[in-house]
């Protein structure tokens, strides 16, 4: 009998990552490729966002997100491919089956992405992922990044320390000191903006982090500000949990100053709708949109959302849900503009969707 959770201070977790999986997949399949710069992604003359580029055209500066005429301008003899979800899937899934003959806890984050509990497991964790690459390797001729450490937040952090087809763990006893150095932009939940807050407070590193009382950064983050305080320490709480499935991806701009005028308004959507489309080509390319959805919040802190059935980002249906936001606040100025997606489930098998995101 496998446990269906484990308590926090026993916990190992492992956070398994795919080493570019789409360009790695395609490179399989058409190995006259391998050595040669490859991204997946973007659309026929340069338009669209790559989803995936391989190491040798990151060495160009090449990026997932990154639009697609961009990168051939740093990279002239980038091949681009175009994206094959149902293959992605079809190997994801198989990956999914290796990991969970290792755990039943296995939480997936993406299509190349996985938090596994081993806390139960008596071989070390460490060996453990060791293992799992190796079997990911021999079966899919694919190669994986593991990160080994006592919560989420810390795993995924080592996962990206050895990159490509590498490994590295994180014992107990080491977080205190491996915190110390840590930038405060590694830390969950810490995007731009409260990278940027705390480096004005002259905050740069979990470290310096640790120096600030939860009290200040309850006053000055609210609620996050107590989860910033364990978290700088490298304590993370959050269980590997395999149900958990997003719902919806947003972002969202509060203005300096309220907005009067609905033409500034649309402006500042089409910016936050553009990085939704990039986040949804970099990380969520395996979920298929349901709707789409504008939040708007007036000055009166009165708040409304207007929703549309809509298979991707589309930029004119935006539009028209900003309108129609805006206007249920007869004549009021607006102080946050919101923009996001809701996904449809994703179907049990993991497969079978279709997937239409720049429709
Ligand atoms: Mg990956």
């Amino acid at each position: 009998m496998q446990p269906t959770a484990t308590r926090p201070e026993d916990r190992q977790v492992v956070h398994i990552d795919m080493d570019c999986f789409y360009a790695a997949i395609e490179i399989r399949e058409r190995p006259e490729l391998a050595g040669r710069p490859v991204a997946v992604g973007g659309r026929p003359g340069g338009r669209g966002v790559l989803t995936t580029c391989n190491y040798e055209a990151r060495k160009y500066g090449c990026r997932s997100a990154m639009p697609a005429f961009k990168a051939l301008e740093r990279c002239p003899h980038l091949v681009i491919l175009p994206v094959r979800f149902d293959l992605y899937r079809a190997e994801s899934a198989r990956i999914r089956r290796i990991l969970l003959g290792y755990t039943e806890l296995v939480e997936p984050l993406s299509l190349d992405e996985a938090y596994l509990d081993v806390s139960h497991r008596a071989t070390p964790a460490g060996a453990l992922a060791g293992e799992i690459r190796d079997r990911i390797r021999a079966e899919t001729g694919l190669t994986a990044s593991a990160g080994v450490a006592p919560n989420k937040m810390l795993a995924k952090i080592a996962s990206d320390w050895r990159k490509p087809d590498g490994q590295f763990e994180i014992r107990p006893a080491e977080v205190a000191a491996f915190m110390e150095s840590l930038p405060v932009r590694k830390i969950w939940g810490v995007g731009g903006k409260t990278a940027e807050r705390l480096g004005e407070m002259g905050v740069e590193t979990c470290g310096q982090l640790q120096g600030i009382g939860v009290g200040e950064l309850h006053r000055r983050f609210g609620k996050f500000g107590v989860t910033l305080w364990e978290l700088c320490r490298g304590v993370d709480r959050r269980g590997v949990n395999p149900d958990r499935e997003r719902k919806s991806l947003s972002n969202e701009r509060t203005f300096g100053s309220d907005l009067a005028d609905i033409d500034q308004g649309q402006r500042e959507l089409a910016a936050l709708v553009g990085e939704l489309a990039g986040d949804l080509a970099a990380k969520h390319t395996d979920r298929a949109v349901r709707s789409v959805f504008v939040k708007v919040k007036f000055a009166d802190f009165q708040q409304t959302t207007a929703e549309q059935r809509c298979p991707g980002p589309q930029g004119e249906v935006f539009e028209a849900l900003l309108e129609e936001a805006w206007m249920r606040g007869g004549g009021k100025a607006v102080r946050l503009i919101g923009a996001g997606v809701r996904f449809a489930p994703r179907p049990p098998d993991g497969g079978g969707q279709q997937l239409e995101l720049f429709g």
